[in-house]
């Protein structure tokens, strides 16, 4: 009996013993930019990944929108069994980006793409968005920006530090209570584990998304221990993403999905299937696939 509790704990150390998670993925961040779509990428390509990857739906948000509701209203999109959840993007050009939280034009172009949503219904959210210094959340874009996603009850995705969470969610009405706001990659700069859980607790509707968190994986693509424990503790609360931002990450798509199974694979089954679905799907009212 020893020897054989002993082999179960060397399989299960060296990971051996856990099977890749196989259910569906909901990619939480993906773009379908003019470069993927008008280059190597066109919705034959780009969907043929989605279905070897068993990604079943994505929060889409792309430069310019046109990515989006291309994908939103073409028919092989339904025909690959993809739900597309669309997000409206904030950036007309590069340009944009540095920008945004101060340009009046965004937030009017955000009203008008609001106004007319896509042929996969109404948008669902606004970003992905940039802070690359904390301070520009104050400025009067943001601020309009996420007091309008709480009031019509549009969740957010955003590329910040963990500083700029605490600015962004002060801006809504009910002080980040209500707002479901994505943040993009859990601190792209690696936050410390202690204060992504600080946020988590403070912000019950934060959620991260954990494409390039630094940090993350350990030897033979596992979680590492503390980021384990963290997902353990609040398995409700983190989602997956691709984040397609250059042509090489629909390149490497499969193998991201394929790293994402790899992790899933070693935790319990419930939890690896609210992390690659459940917990976006129930954002949005999907149903399962
Ligand atoms: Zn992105």
């Amino acid at each position: 009996m020893r020897g054989w509790l002993a082999a179960a704990g060397v399989l299960l150390a060296t990971g051996a013993a856990a099977a890749d998670y196989a259910g569906p993925i909901f990619d939480a961040h993906l773009h379908y930019n003019v470069e993927a779509y008008d280059g190597p990428h066109p919705l034959a390509d780009a969907l043929a990944r989605m279905q070897r990857s068993g990604v079943r739906a994505v929060i889409a948000n792309s430069r310019p929108n046109e990515g989006t509701k291309r994908l939103a209203q073409a028919p092989q999109t339904r025909r690959a069994g993809v739900t597309v959840v669309p997000f409206v993007r904030l950036y007309r050009n590069r340009a944009d980006y540095d920008n945004w939280f101060r340009d009046e034009t965004i937030h009017a172009m955000v009203q008008e793409e609001l106004a007319r949503g896509t042929a996969a219904g109404p948008y669902r959210g606004l970003g992905e968005f940039h802070l690359y210094d904390a301070q520009n959340a104050n400025g009067p874009v943001a601020r309009k920006l996420m007091a309008l996603a709480e009031e019509k009850g549009l969740a957010v995705l955003a590329h910040v530090d963990d500083t700029a969470v605490d600015l962004l969610m002060a801006h809504t009405p009910s002080k980040g209570a209500k707002v479901g706001l994505i943040w993009a990659h859990t601190g792209i700069g690696g936050a410390p584990v202690a204060r992504v859980e600080q946020l988590l607790v403070r912000y019950p509707r934060l959620m991260g998304e954990l494409s390039y968190r630094p940090g993350l994986t350990c030897d033979g693509g596992s979680l590492c221990p503390e980021w384990r424990a963290l997902v353990l503790k609040y398995p409700d609360r983190f989602l997956l993403g691709s984040d397609t931002w250059i042509n090489q990450r629909w390149e490497s798509y499969d193998a991201t999905m394929r790293g994402y199974r790899t992790w899933l694979g070693d935790l319990p089954p419930d939890v690896a299937r609210r992390i690659a679905w459940d917990n976006g799907a129930n954002l949005f009212g999907l149903t399962k696939p």
